[in-house]
């Protein structure tokens, strides 16, 4: 993972305010890891519909709690051959902020092997927190900042059921920040050897 440089002039406040909140509220309820249970039971049978339905009923619960309009959800079988180039890093998914769209794709584009289901879930995390990002938090651009990352993440764990992991970020070339696997590994699972 990546940050995306901050923007030179226009939004630059909005940028860091996308940097600076690192964390997310996540509902108190079993909704979400429940629907998320139902995602990956449909992503063994195969068929986009059945994912697509569950991924719907996972974004409107989303949509409900934070309060914002419901997106829409496209499953597609394979990656499409435009993507937005604005975000270069969607490799399994992406959001249109005008049509406040998702679009998920369950197979990779070079290999054409079936996205595994936690990359899966990851990304459709990923761009609901795009989603978030105008409709909640009203910023007028969807940064990858590291709170942006960071809020993604909680929310990822959180449809997972599995233990939120702190991220460590190394500053790299221009301006931009990237994660310190070993260490975030490490800081992970205490004890760990290797
Ligand atoms: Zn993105």
């Amino acid at each position: 993972m990546l940050t995306d440089a901050p923007p030179r002039r226009v939004d630059r406040a909005g940028f860091l305010e996308s940097d600076r909140i690192r964390t997310l509220d996540l509902p108190q309820d079993g909704r979400l890891p429940s629907i998320t249970k139902s995602i990956e039971s449909a992503m063994k049978g195969g068929g986009s519909a059945g994912v697509r339905h569950a991924c719907a009923e996972f974004l409107d619960a989303a949509s409900e709690f934070y309060k914002t309009p419901t997106c829409g959800i496209r499953v597609l079988a394979a990656r499409p051959l435009r993507v937005r180039e604005h975000w270069t890093s969607e490799l399994f998914g992406d959001y249109t902020p005008e049509t406040m769209l998702i679009r998920v794709w369950m197979r990779t584009a070079v290999r054409k092997e079936i996205t595994s289901f936690g990359t899966f879930l990851s990304t459709l995390c990923h761009e609901f927190c795009h989603h978030l990002d105008y409709q909640r938090f009203r910023f007028h651009d969807s940064w990858h900042t590291r709170g942006f990352y960071e809020r993604a993440a909680a929310l990822y764990h959180h449809a997972r059921g599995t233990p939120p992991k702190k991220l460590f970020w190394l500053p790299t070339a221009g301006d931009r920040w990237r994660i310190d696997w070993p260490r975030t590994n490490r800081s992970a699972a205490p004890g760990r050897v290797g």
